[in-house]
Formats: C-alpha cells, structure tokens, sequence
C-alpha cells in the first residue's frame, strides 16, 4: 500500500485529533523524560522482532515463552504488543519507592524508545518508506531543554526491524516460528538499517529492489535448518 496525498492528510486529522504534531526528522526537539509514567499506561508497545528477541534473553526466557506471557497480537498493526495490566499500565512496568520504572528499560522496546516521536512505517513493504513522523503532544517532557528527542540512527533499526517483522509475518504467519532465527538474520537488519538511514538522511526513499533483495534473504534464511 502507498500512502496517497488524502491518505496522509486523514492521518494527519487523525493524528492531529489524539494531540500528535507532524514533524520532520530534520527538527530539532527539546526533551527530558520526566519520569511520569503516562506512556507506560496509555499505549501497548508494539514490538519488532530485535525487540522479542532482546527482551526474552533480558528476562532468561524463550522468546515463545515470552510472547505467550507478556504478549498479545494487535490486529490493526498486525504483529505483537506488550499487555497492558488490568489498570492499563503496561505489564513491564513496576513502581519502586513509588517512582513508575521500566522493569526492561535498558532493552525496552525501539518503539518506547522512540517515544514520544511515533513514526508510521506500515504498510510500505510494497511501495516505499515514507517519512511521517509525529509526536505525542501529551508528554510533558517535550519542550524542556535536555536534549534532541530525535535520533534518527534509532528511527533507521526501527524502521529496519519493523520492515523485516512484517516480511516474516506476511511470508509465514507466525513470529513465532522464525524468532529463534533472529540472530542469524541480525545481519539483515543491520543492512536494511543502514540503508533506511542513508534514506532518511538523504530524505530519498527505499529502493523496491533493496526490500526485495531482503525478502529473499529472509526466505532464504527461513529455508535453513536451524542449528
Ligand atoms: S510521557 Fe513523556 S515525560 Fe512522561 S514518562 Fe513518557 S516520555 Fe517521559
Ligand atoms: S516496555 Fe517499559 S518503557 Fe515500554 S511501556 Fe512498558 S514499562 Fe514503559
């Protein structure tokens, strides 16, 4: 799917509507996160495929386990988020000495990461990436002087492993057969991440020849034993 004019101004009023701004990645925005938990509580991280693999050796568990316990797939984005606990904080946050911490944090996902810049990177493994980028006007760390909230090397492995998650899941169905892979296509999402970011840097899009030279590495990569 291609993004058309119409369909980045719907996503613009949409966007516009939940309190989010259209930047650029060439912006420079203050931010200090200051530790109020909020986007712990309202959203469901979705999570790429570097992330369920990260997280699950963070926490000494399979990454089939950790799918099955903390996870669960969220239809509109079409692969895993983090759940959210019955008071609508996310399962991976807990509170010590009555400060909200991330029990992950130094491995929590590219997504929290990137927050509160929300970058849309769906739905172009047919056509190409496109840089929408917005941010959450609700945090109350933007603006306070501390540094630039945008890390574009960060969009870049984002972009990369989102791209590679949604390959693996249109090719076979499931993350969960391919994750314990992760570490041998590792070599994948540092080429595709390298490109996204001469993309972004250069403000040109992916090449439809460089995405599917990597659809045919994952394939080729599937069709290995695992050792
Ligand atoms: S909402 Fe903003 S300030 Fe609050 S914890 Fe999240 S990133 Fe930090
Ligand atoms: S993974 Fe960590 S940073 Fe992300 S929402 Fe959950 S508790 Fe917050």
């Amino acid at each position: 799917m291609h993004y058309t004019t119409k369909q980045i101004a719907l996503m613009d009023k949409l966007h516009r509507l939940q309190g989010f701004r259209r930047v650029l990645l060439s912006d420079y925005i203050p931010f200090r996160c200051m530790r109020c938990g909020f986007c712990c509580r309202e959203y469901s991280p979705n999570l790429t495929l570097g992330d369920i693999y990260r997280i699950s050796t963070f926490l000494g568990i399979s990454p089939v386990k950790f799918i099955e316990k903390y996870c669960v797939v969220e239809e509109l984005l079409g692969g895993e988020v983090i759940k959210l606990r019955h008071d609508k904080y996310c399962i991976l946050l807990r509170t010590t000495h009555g400060v909200p911490t991330c029990c992950v944090y130094s491995i929590r996902p590219l997504s929290c990461r990137l927050y509160p810049l929300h970058y849309i990177h769906l739905n172009v493994l047919d056509e190409r990436v496109l840089e929408v980028a917005y941010v959450d006007g609700k945090c109350i760390g933007v603006g306070i002087s501390g540094s630039n909230l945008v890390n574009v090397r960060e969009v870049a492995q984002y972009v990369a492993e989102a791209l590679i998650h949604q390959i693996v899941l249109e090719e076979y169905g499931s993350t969960t057969k391919f994750i314990s892979l992760y570490p041998q296509i590792k070599y994948i999402v540092n080429l595709l991440s390298n490109a996204v970011l001469t993309c972004l840097r250069r403000k040109r899009e992916l090449s439809l020849d460089l995405l599917n030279y990597v659809r045919y590495l994952v394939r080729e990569n599937m069709e290995r034993p695992v050792k």
